[in-house]
């Protein structure tokens, strides 16, 4: 079969990682270049030139892409092609979709959400059709999630549904979340909240920075991992906090949605490893027993996830 290409922006935060792709998942062209906070206009214009160029490195034209995938950093309004807010930004309400199709000259550009890119990346080159009613969950500086319900993606009222990081897990003197709320998951089980568990792990017993120096281990949640993975009491002692709190979180959604499946990706899911049978096994404490058969598993996708989905949201929109 004659390969097809696919145009890739995965536009983060701090990073936006251009790309041409083929249709199997393969990168073919890469480019990695720092987001331009100030000024969207000159962000993406310069996404463009720079996709023209990875596509004449390849020798194609982004008239004969199949496609354009893009992601968002942040609330995407999908139907009407609306990035409602990125909050690491002052970018709202941009209609990013015609955007980029006037900018590319090209009818079949799809955006949406980081995340729900993630979940559909899955769906066609991670665990592929293993489920069919799953929870796709990213765990890094935030906790975000995006639920495919029989194999598509559900959006919610007002594409809100995924907010699996403000369910709250904590009322007892309850952590303030980045939200404003408090007790969320995401203020327990974060990158960021079990770096700030580490922080005051150090403040408490001053051998816990030794350990993590002696290693050269950063003093943050990945340090805590690596700490963690060689048996270290308090490191472990962090993770299982987090994992305790992931399990009420979890526990609520698989009580709600039945999924077969929550699958972790992100940052902080290569130290989470080592805590997937305790989730699993503390999720029983609080869900009902049939459901809480649900798996807790690791994405297939790696490091380049949300690259790959951009590639699984063009072939699921055409
Ligand atoms: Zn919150």
């Amino acid at each position: 079969m004659k390969q097809e290409y696919i145009g890739s922006l995965d536009i983060g935060g701090t990073k936006t990682i251009a790309a041409i792709c083929g249709t199997d998942g393969t990168i073919y062209e890469k480019m990695q270049f720092p987001t331009n906070r100030m000024d969207y206009v000159a962000h993406f214009t310069n996404c463009c030139a720079i996709l023209h160029k990875l596509g004449e490195k390849k020798r194609i034209t982004i008239e004969s892409l199949l496609g354009v995938g893009i992601n968002m950093p942040g609330m995407m309004d999908y139907s009407r092609g609306l990035l409602l807010h990125a909050p690491f930004a002052s970018w709202k309400d941009l209609p990013v979709r015609d955007f980029f199709r006037n900018l590319l000259k090209k009818d079949t550009v799809f955006i949406d959400n980081d995340v729900k890119s993630c979940a559909l990346g899955e769906k066609y080159f991670g665990l592929k059709n293993k489920y069919k009613d799953y929870i796709w969950v990213t765990i890094s500086t935030g906790i975000g999630a995006a639920l495919v319900l029989d194999g598509k993606i559900y959006r919610g009222n007002n594409n809100l549904a995924g907010e699996l990081g403000h369910i709250k897990v904590e009322f007892n003197n309850p952590r303030i979340c980045t939200c404003g709320k408090k007790g969320c998951l995401e203020a327990y089980a974060s990158g960021t909240a079990i770096t700030k568990s580490v922080l005051q792990a150090i403040e408490k017993n001053p051998s816990f920075i030794q350990k993590l120096d002696a290693k050269a281990y950063s003093h943050d949640a990945k340090g805590c991992g690596e700490l963690a993975a060689e048996g270290d009491r308090i490191a472990l002692g962090i993770y299982s906090d987090a994992a305790e709190y992931m399990a009420r979180g979890f526990a609520s959604v698989i009580n709600l949605i039945n999924p077969q499946a929550i699958i972790l990706g992100g940052g902080v899911v290569n130290s989470i490893d080592l805590f997937l049978p305790e989730i699993q096994k503390r999720i029983k404490n609080y869900a009902v027993d049939q459901a809480s058969e649900t798996e807790i598993v690791k994405t297939r996708l790696g490091y380049e996830a949300a690259l790959i989905g951009t590639i699984a949201l063009v072939l699921e929109n055409l």
